[in-house]
């Protein structure tokens, strides 16, 4: 593979949002390219009051967090990777605020360090990622065409593929013999152990398993997603909905935990759906918690161990001593 120039280009991953969906992928491809990479990391609170300071308030949690992991990058990397991700198949869409995220990080970063990006919108077209490639081959120094190879191999089924392709996600679930709690919401929430205030890591030292949406296969998750299932509609809503309409279903799911940030117009739909199917559930109870920049750990506790009461008995001592 041929350089366009001598300089080897270090790219920095800010760790949040769509990265914990989709992170492997980007490495994947950046590795077949030759260019090395710089990750920011897991979210400290320092992330957090930092994103928190650079966004407008009413900016959702995830898209603060995701400004202060690209802010924490400055001065170790030679630009930000922020994709634009507009869908990653057809019928599809992202939601508005990852269409518009590489802008919102460079004005946030108020140009300390360049933002560059991948436009994704493979429910239009292929072709709609070809002026994007051709500036990152230029930024990272390689030709467009093996850029543009690169992301037809590696990116393209990547993020559409039908198994999650974080693979420490399905991890999380080793002991088939317990019963189990879903955890519905976005990936950047549930797995990020800052955001989530360790809430499967609590629910599994409370003696049970955990599931989450990424535990299902993607086309099934879409066969369920009612009432959008074949409509076209917001990618993280269709993983929770149809998610739900299975946990739902399944007599092994003792309850259910939904786990929403403050100000996310995807789950204000979703959320709505899911507490109206919940209702037909009575023997599943279920929990939604809602979290932003201020929320304590001491209330969220307290909410998570009268939803483990809730749950038929059965070890519920050892339950609250863990939680
Ligand atoms: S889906 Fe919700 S949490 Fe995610 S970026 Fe959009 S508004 Fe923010």
């Amino acid at each position: 593979m041929s350089r366009l120039h001598d300089k080897d280009v270090t790219v920095g991953m800010p760790d949040g949002l769509m990265s914990f969906e989709h992170r492997r992928v980007w490495e994947k491809f950046f590795a077949a390219l030759g260019v090395k990479t710089v990750s920011s990391g897991k979210t400290t609170n320092d992330i957090i009051r930092y994103g928190v300071s650079l966004c407008s308030n009413e900016t959702c949690l995830p898209v603060k967090v995701l400004a202060g992991h690209a802010a924490s990058l400055c001065g170790k990397a030679d630009c930000i990777f922020v994709p634009r991700c507009m869908s990653v198949c057809k019928g599809e869409k992202s939601c508005p605020k990852l269409c518009g995220l590489p802008d919102v990080i460079r004005l946030s970063l108020k140009n300390k360090v360049p933002v560059t990006g991948v436009t994704v919108d493979l429910d239009t077209s292929v072709k709609e990622s070809g002026k994007s490639l051709s500036a990152l081959s230029e930024t990272i120094g390689r030709e467009k065409r093996s850029v543009e190879s690169a992301f037809l191999r590696i990116v393209v089924p990547g993020l559409a593929a039908e198994n999650s392709p974080n693979a420490f996600i399905p991890e999380l679930n080793v002991e088939k013999e317990k019963p189990v709690i879903a955890v519905l919401g976005h990936p950047y929430m549930i797995f990020d152990e800052l955001l989530s205030m360790e809430l499967i890591k609590k629910l599994i030292s409370a003696g049970y398993r955990v599931l989450t949406p990424y535990d299902i296969k993607r086309s099934v998750r879409r066969a369920n997603a009612r009432p959008f299932a074949g409509r076209s509609f917001y990618e993280t809503g269709l993983d929770i909905l149809g998610a739900f309409n299975v946990f739902r279903k399944m007599d092994i799911v003792a309850g259910m935990v939904y786990l929403t940030p403050f100000a996310c117009g995807v789950d204000s739909i979703a959320a709505e759906f899911v507490e109206r199917g919940i209702r037909e559930e009575p023997r599943k109870p279920f929990l939604k918690l809602t979290v932003d920049e201020h929320s304590g750990e001491s209330g969220f506790d307290t909410r998570l161990e009268a939803f483990l009461d809730m749950l038929p008995a059965g070890s519920l001592n050892e339950k609250r001593q863990s939680v």
